[in-house]
């Protein structure tokens, strides 16, 4: 994905997502998909490069930042997320907001938190961003915490890459 893209994608969202991380107030649930106790969907796909239906509705920006969660899930469970989440939904990674688990034969459970969630999304892009350029997870791990220290919400308990 080029540079250009993803600056592209920070402004639509800049422009379009204005809400905090809402809570989902009739969650639609369908064959393969369960509400957690929060309120947020989750999802079983057969690998990480299949995504959620539940993601069909929503614009492709949205579906952009979950691919592109997916492709960093290694470095994303490194990196904490500020949105509020390790309280309320217990996540334990910024990853967490976008996949609960990917499993060793590649089953992907998904979670629409990070659909409504612009401090979620913002985080997964920038991380992506880094990762792209070439900056190290514990780099990028350093730039997320300096950068959501103030004015964001206490981070979830996230190990530091090893
Ligand atoms: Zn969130
Ligand atoms: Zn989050």
């Amino acid at each position: 994905m080029s540079h250009n893209l993803l600056k592209l994608i920070m402004i639509v969202m800049v422009v379009f997502i204005v809400s905090a991380c809402g809570k989902n107030a009739e969650p639609e649930i369908s064959h393969g998909q369960h509400s957690t106790k929060n309120g947020d969907l989750q999802e079983t796909t057969a690998a990480p490069d299949k995504l959620p239906s539940f993601l069909n509705k929503y614009p492709e920006t949205t579906k952009i930042v979950y691919q592109l969660a997916a492709q960093n899930k290694d470095l994303m469970k490194w990196i904490p997320c500020y949105c509020g989440c390790g309280e309320e939904a217990g996540h334990q990674s910024n990853l967490n907001c976008f996949i609960k688990v990917t499993k060793s034969d590649g089953t992907t459970t998904w979670d629409d938190h990070g659909t409504r969630c612009a401090t979620c999304m913002d985080i997964a892009i920038k991380v992506a961003q880094m990762n792209k350029d070439g900056r190290s997870a514990n780099e990028i791990r350093s730039a997320i915490d300096g950068a959501y220290s103030k004015g964001f919400a206490s981070p979830t308990q996230t190990p530091f890459p090893q």
